[in-house]
């Protein structure tokens, strides 16, 4: 530990082994796992099918570089876009190189019109990751104190309302999270989400839609914003896509998506082999009816569990948060008991499972939880 930048802080928990929605410590104990990676590994831990399929990539070719052509990222790029219903794809590693991505596409797309078109707007609560770009766009205090000066020309209005007036013909993009995942799994409004889109177009701004957390079956479609009806012009996924190998993909129309030209923009690892592997067999389980019509109709059972523990269920699918007093300290009981969640403050628990989860999960976690719920209520 002492040679590891303290960056996560204290960390009590040693994980070794994982086997679908379990995970076990160093001394063997199990841990139901409603954290799931932070919403990453959807298909469950060691999956069979995962596991052979990167197996069998590791034996052929792990990487080679995007100064070659990978079969796979044509495979996955063909199956996101006609699921998506945008044109091309491009690979990267993770969410905030999603996000990273989209920022620039969307300001060189911008550009090619008008110079100074260059504003990027996001919302309050907004999380679109870590590096300098995508911090940028994440208002929160404690994330960007001492890493300035950000991206310029970057803004977040305080309101949904002040959002809406910041779009005009010096935008270049609005980001949005449907479903703000760490801003405590908070639904945006229809009307609201409809609202920006047109004055988005109507400006001849972008609507970059982050869902890098609602998405890949997390919500019970294959893109939350399927749910909403929404058309956005560039989409960004991650965590869900690739089981927990690392993976992120940005979706454009091919209007937008033209304005990269070779040497705009790439990545070593980005789309390797092996990512493409997990990737694929990710998506073929997932975008499957029966396989999204479990995640609907177990993800309303779980919101019903999560009443009996807390107030202000909110969420879709298997992502869902709940209002709980002291949540850091009731999730930490939680870890004791036996189950694994995470907290997006002190007030709101956030309960993203494996899509694998059954009954027999649902009833675990009660009867695991139900000795904290017991000593609470007293
Ligand atoms: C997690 C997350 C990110 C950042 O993803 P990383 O892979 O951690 O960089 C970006 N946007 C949303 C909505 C996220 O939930």
């Amino acid at each position: 530990m002492t040679h590891l930048m303290n960056n996560y802080g204290e960390r009590s928990i040693t994980i070794v082994r994982g086997d679908g929605a379990y995970l076990f410590d160093e001394f063997g104990k199990q841990y139901l796992d409603f954290a799931a990676g932070i919403a990453v590994v959807s298909l469950g831990h060691a999956n069979p099918d995962v596991t052979q399929a990167i197996a069998t990539q590791a034996g052929a070719v792990i990487h080679c570089s995007n100064l070659y052509q990978i079969p796979g990222q044509m495979r996955v790029a063909d199956r996101l876009c006609e699921l998506s219903g945008l044109d091309r794809a491009f690979f990267c590693n993770s969410g905030t190189e999603a996000n990273e991505c989209a920022m620039k596409l969307a300001r060189k797309y911008a550009a090619k019109e008008n110079q100074l078109r260059t504003k990027i707007v996001s919302l309050p609560g907004a999380f679109h990751g870590r590096t300098l770009g995508s911090l940028s766009i994440t208002p929160k205090k404690a994330y960007q104190d001492g890493f300035g000066p950000l991206v310029p020309n970057c803004v977040t209005p305080p309101s949904l309302e002040a959002v809406l007036a910041e779009v005009d013909e010096s935008t270049a993009a609005c980001f949005v999270e449907v479903i703000q995942g760490e801003g405590g799994v908070r639904v945006l409004s229809l009307e609201f989400l409809h609202e920006l889109e047109n004055k988005l177009h109507t400006h001849g701004a972008l609507l970059v839609i982050d869902e890098v957390q609602t998405g890949v079956g997390r919500t019970g479609t294959f893109f939350a914003y399927e749910q909403m009806g929404l058309h956005p012009d560039i989409v960004t996924l991650a965590k869900g896509l690739g089981n927990g190998v690392p993976v992120g993909a940005v979706l454009a129309t091919s209007q937008v998506a033209s304005s990269f030209e070779p040497g705009s923009h790439g990545t070593t690892f980005g789309g390797n082999p092996l990512a493409m592997a997990a990737a694929e067999v990710v998506i073929q389980k997932v975008a499957n009816k029966d396989f999204l019509d479990h995640v609907c109709k177990i993800g309303g059972k779980l919101a019903h569990v999560l009443s009996q523990f807390g107030e202000n269920v909110s969420g879709l699918g298997l992502m869902l948060g709940v209002d709980i007093p002291q949540a850091k300290s009731f999730v930490r009981s939680a870890a004791q008991n036996g189950v694994l969640l995470t907290a997006t403050s002190d007030e709101r628990v956030r309960v993203v499972p494996p899509l694998i989860v059954e009954d027999k999960h649902l009833n675990d976690f009660v009867n695991r939880l139900s000795h904290l719920q017991s000593v609470r209520s007293k």
